[in-house]
C-alpha cells in the first residue's frame, strides 16, 4: 500500500470526551472517527486492525472444529420471549419494531437464533458434537457506553456456540475452547491472564475469562504469583471466607466533613493507618420524609491512596451528577447503575454512612474530587454489587497478601480488560427452547451447550491501553494496521531515493510483508510523528547520504534510536 492511495488522518489533539489512552490514541491516530454515543466508524487504518483480529480468530475457530455461520443482526421477538428474555434482559437490550409493530431484537449476542437453528439441524447424536460461531456486529445499550471501542454500544464479537450429547461431551467441547482461546491470545501478542469465573448456578468451574494485564482495565483480577491460581474478583470472592477483614472492610456510621479533608482526617475516620492500600469509598446520606419516601441523597467518593507523596485526600461530591446540587435516588441510579439502597443506609435517618469498598468489584476511573480546580482524583473506583447495607457484616472481601485457596502462596490483586469468555451453559437455552437430539435409542435429550465470546473490536483498545508511550500506539506485529512502514526522505527530489524506497517496497511485497511506502512528500518531523502515533512496529528511513554508503535506518517501535543497517540486510533485519 502505498500512503498516497491510502486515508491517513491524524489529529494533533484528542477528544474532550476520550478519558483513555486507547481512546484517545485511537481517535487521533484515525483509526475510529465517532458517530455517536458508543457507536464508530471504524476508518481504514483501524479496519486494518480490526481484520487482522477477526483473521486470527478465524483461522484458530477453524482448527478448533468450530465452524462459520452468520446470524441476523435484526432477530424476532419470539425467540428471545421463548427463553424469557426478551423481558427479563432490561435495557442493555435494544428492542425495535417494524412497521407492523412487531418486536424484534438487536442481537447482543445470539444462544436463541443458534438454539432456534440447532433444534431444527442437529436431530441427530450422529451429528453431534457441532460448534457453531459468527463474527458479527453486537447491539448492547450500555449504560455508559465509553473508552472508545472498550465499551461501545455497538461492536463486533466472536461468539461460538457448542452443541453436545451429554455433559462429559460439552466439558471436552469446552475444554477444546479454552485451549484455542490461549492459541488465540498468544497470537495477538499481548499479555493476558485466563481466569476463574462466575459461572451462576448450573456451570460449576467451566468459566474463564480471558483478561488483557492493564492498570486501566475495568476488572480487578485476583492470582496466585507462586501458582496458577487466577480468578476475577467476583469469583475469588465466592470461595473467600465470608466476614469482614479489617478496619477498611467493615461499614462504619460516622461524620465525615464535606468538602475537603486531610488525608489524616479520613484514615482518623476510619481507623486505617495513613498509607494504606488503594480504597475507594462510598458515602451517602439521606433523608427520609414522614412517609418514610428518601427525598434527597448526596454522595461522596473518597481516594485513600498509599502513594507515599500523597499527603490530602479529598472528599467531593460527584460531578456530572447533577452538577453537584442534590440528587435524587433515581439520578443515583441512573448514573452508576446500582440500586441506591446499595450505597447506603437508604430509608434510615442517618446523617452518613461509609461503606467501605475494597479493591473488589469496581467500576473503574470515575474523576471525582472536591468543588474546586485541580482538585479532581481520577482513577476512582466504584464498587458495584455492594451488598444490601443490612448485608454489609457479611462483606466477603479478598484483598492482596490473603491466602491463596490453594496453599501456595499469596495473593496479589492487578487489573485486566475481559476481551474474552468461555462458558459452559448446559441444558438452560436447550430445555427452553425444547431443542433435543435423537440419542442412540431414539430417545429425545436436551442438547448441552456452551457459549464462547471474543470482542473482536474491544481487542485492539486492550492492546492499546497496554502497548503505548507518549508518542502513541505500539502494536505487537500481529494485529498491526501495518508491519512495516519505509518513509524516504526527498523522494521528490532524488531520483536514487525514490528508486531504492520503491524497490524496497517491492521486495517486501514479493516477501508477503504488509508493509506500506509512505510517498507523501511529508517532512521527516511531521512523518515520523504520524508513523509514531499509528504505532507501526517497524519504520525504515531511506536517505541520500545513507544510500551513497549503502544503508537505510531502521527503528522498531519500541527503540529509542535508529541504526544503520545494510540495505541488501534489511529485509532480514525485520524479520
Ligand atoms: P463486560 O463485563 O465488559 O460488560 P460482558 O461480560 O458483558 O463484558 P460477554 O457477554 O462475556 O461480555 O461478551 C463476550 C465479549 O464481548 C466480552 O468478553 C468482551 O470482550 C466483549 N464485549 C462485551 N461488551 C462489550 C462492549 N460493550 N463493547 C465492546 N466489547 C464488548
Ligand atoms: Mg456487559
Ligand atoms: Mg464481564
Ligand atoms: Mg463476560
Amino acid at each position: 500500500m502505498k500512503a498516497s492511495q491510502f486515508f491517513i488522518s491524524t489529529l494533533k489533539e484528542a477528544p474532550a470526551d476520550a478519558e483513555v489512552v486507547s481512546h484517545q490514541l485511537m481517535t487521533r491516530a484515525g483509526l475510529i472517527k465517532k458517530l455517536g454515543a458508543g457507536i464508530y466508524n471504524y476508518m481504514p487504518m483501524g479496519l486494518r486492525v480490526v481484520r487482522k483480529v477477526e483473521a486470527i480468530v478465524r483461522e484458530e475457530m477453524n482448527r478448533a472444529g468450530a465452524v462459520e455461520v452468520t446470524m441476523p443482526v435484526v432477530q424476532p421477538a419470539e425467540l428471545w420471549q421463548e427463553t424469557g428474555r426478551f423481558e427479563k434482559m432490561g435495557p442493555e437490550l435494544l428492542r425495535i419494531q417494524d412497521r407492523h409493530g412487531r418486536d424484534f431484537v438487536i442481537q447482543p449476542t445470539s444462544e436463541e437464533v443458534i438454539t432456534d437453528i440447532a433444534r431444527q439441524e442437529l436431530r441427530s447424536y450422529k451429528q453431534l458434537p457441532k460448534n457453531f460461531y459468527q463474527i458479527q456486529t453486537k447491539f448492547r445499550d450500555e449504560r455508559r457506553p465509553r473508552f472508545g471501542l472498550m465499551r461501545g454500544r455497538e461492536f463486533t464479537m466472536k461468539d461460538a456456540y457448542s452443541f453436545d450429547r451429554d455433559q462429559t461431551a460439552a466439558k471436552a467441547s469446552y475444554q477444546v475452547m479454552a485451549q484455542a482461546y490461549r492459541r488465540i491470545f498468544d497470537r495477538f501478542g499481548l499479555t493476558y491472564r485466563a481466569v476463574a469465573a462466575d459461572s451462576g448456578a448450573i456451570g460449576g468451574d467451566l468459566s474463564e475469562e480471558f483478561q488483557v494485564i492493564a492498570a486501566t482495565g475495568e476488572d480487578a483480577i485476583v492470582y496466585c504469583p507462586g501458582s496458577d491460581y487466577a480468578a476475577n474478583m467476583e469469583k475469588a470472592e465466592s470461595l473467600a471466607p465470608a466476614g469482614p477483614r479489617g478496619a477498611a472492610t467493615q461499614a462504619l456510621t460516622k461524620t465525615a466533613t464535606p468538602g475537603k479533608s486531610t488525608c489524616a482526617d479520613v484514615a482518623e475516620l476510619l481507623s486505617v493507618p495513613l498509607k494504606t492500600t488503594v480504597k475507594s469509598l462510598v458515602l451517602a446520606t439521606d433523608e427520609t420524609n414522614e412517609a418514610g419516601e428518601t427525598v434527597k441523597t448526596q454522595v461522596w467518593l473518597v481516594l485513600l491512596r498509599g502513594d507515599h507523596d500523597m499527603n490530602e485526600i479529598k472528599v467531593g461530591k460527584v460531578p456530572g451528577l447533577a452538577g453537584f446540587r442534590f440528587a435524587t435516588l433515581g439520578e443515583i441510579e441512573e448514573h452508576f447503575g446500582c440500586k441506591p439502597g446499595y450505597l447506603g443506609p437508604i430509608g434510615l435517618k442517618k446523617p452518613l454512612k461509609i461503606v467501605a469498598d475494597r479493591e473488589v468489584a469496581l467500576m473503574a476511573d470515575w474523576i471525582c474530587g472536591a468543588n474546586e480546580a485541580d482538585f479532581h482524583i481520577t482513577g476512582v473506583n466504584w464498587g458495584r454489587d455492594l451488598p444490601e447495607p443490612d448485608a454489609v457484616a457479611d462483606l466477603r472481601n479478598v484483598v492482596a497478601g490473603d491466602a491463596s485457596p490453594d496453599g501456595k502462596g499469596e495473593l496479589a490483586i492487578e487489573r485486566g480488560i475481559e476481551v474474552g469468555h468461555v462458558f459452559y451453559l448446559g441444558t438452560k437455552y436447550s430445555r427452553a427452547m425444547n431443542a433435543t437430539f435423537l440419542d442412540e435409542n431414539g430417545k429425545p435429550q436436551p442438547l448441552e451447550m456452551g457459549c464462547y465470546g471474543i470482542g473482536i473490536t474491544r481487542l485492539p483498545a486492550a492492546a492499546i491501553e497496554q502497548n503505548h508511550d507518549e508518542r502513541g500506539i505500539i502494536w505487537p506485529d500481529a494485529i498491526a494496521p501495518f508491519t512495516v512502514v519505509i518513509c524516504p526522505i526527498g523522494m521528490d527530489r532524488s531520483e536514487e531515493v525514490k528508486a531504492a524506497a520503491e524497490k524496497l517496497y517491492a521486495d517486501f511485497l514479493a516477501a508477503g510483508v504488509d508493509v506500506l511506502l509512505d510517498d507523501r512528500g511529508e517532512r521527516p518531523g511531521a512523518m515520523f510523528a504520524d508513523w509514531e502515533l499509528i504505532g507501526v512496529p517497524h519504520r525504515v528511513v531511506i536517505g541520500d547520504r545513507g544510500l551513497k554508503e549503502g544503508h537505510v535506518e531502521y527503528q522498531h517501535r519500541r527503540d529509542s534510536a535508529a541504526t544503520k543497517v545494510a540495505i541488501t540486510e534489511i529485509q532480514a533485519h525485520v524479520k
